[in-house]
């Protein structure tokens, strides 16, 4: 942050809801949503009144789209500082205990550690946890991560004919 925080601001013009633009808006840094979409946090100077009389600069800063900005001719936007979205965690790194409540009955997958899980368990990869999980009967423990983290994977896998959302 420090880094960023010593770089001026990249000049870019900003059009405006009328179809106006602010042809040196500030451009202070990039980001990319969990969903892919990239957002740009831009600055410009305005006037507000004033405590008592008159008015001060004020500078108005919000977060728009690539639909609200246009390079200026020239200007390098190569160090503008940009965050990537961040990875999810890889479910390799998993370790998962399928318990039983009774011999021959209905799984329930945990993340390794949980405290909910019996001494019965035993502790496998992602793979077959999916597998046990797509089972029928089979439930996710909700007290720990096996619900948050496994559910998604196996949702997906089933639906991939479709698009997500
Ligand atoms: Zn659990």
């Amino acid at each position: 942050m420090t880094a960023a925080a010593s770089l001026p601001p990249a000049p870019i013009t900003l059009i405006l809801p009328d179809g106006q633009t602010i042809e040196r808006a500030r451009l202070y840094e990039r980001q990319q949503l969990d969903n892919g979409l990239w957002v740009y946090r831009i600055g410009v100077p305005l006037w507000q009144t004033a405590l008592g009389s008159g008015v001060e600069p004020v500078e108005y800063e919000t977060w728009v789209t690539s639909a609200q900005l246009r390079p200026l001719p020239g200007v390098d936007l190569s160090a503008v500082p940009t965050r990537r979205r961040v990875s999810v965690p890889e479910p390799a790194r998993w370790a998962w205990v399928l318990a039983r409540r009774r011999a021959g009955g209905a799984v329930t997958v945990h993340a390794a550690g949980c405290h909910l899980a019996t001494d019965h368990g035993r502790e496998v990869g992602t793979e077959v946890a999916l597998d046990a999980l797509a089972r029928p009967g089979a439930v996710a423990c909700p007290g720990c991560d096996a619900a948050e983290v496994l559910l998604p994977i196996l949702h997906h896998g089933q639906n991939q004919a479709s698009p997500d959302e």
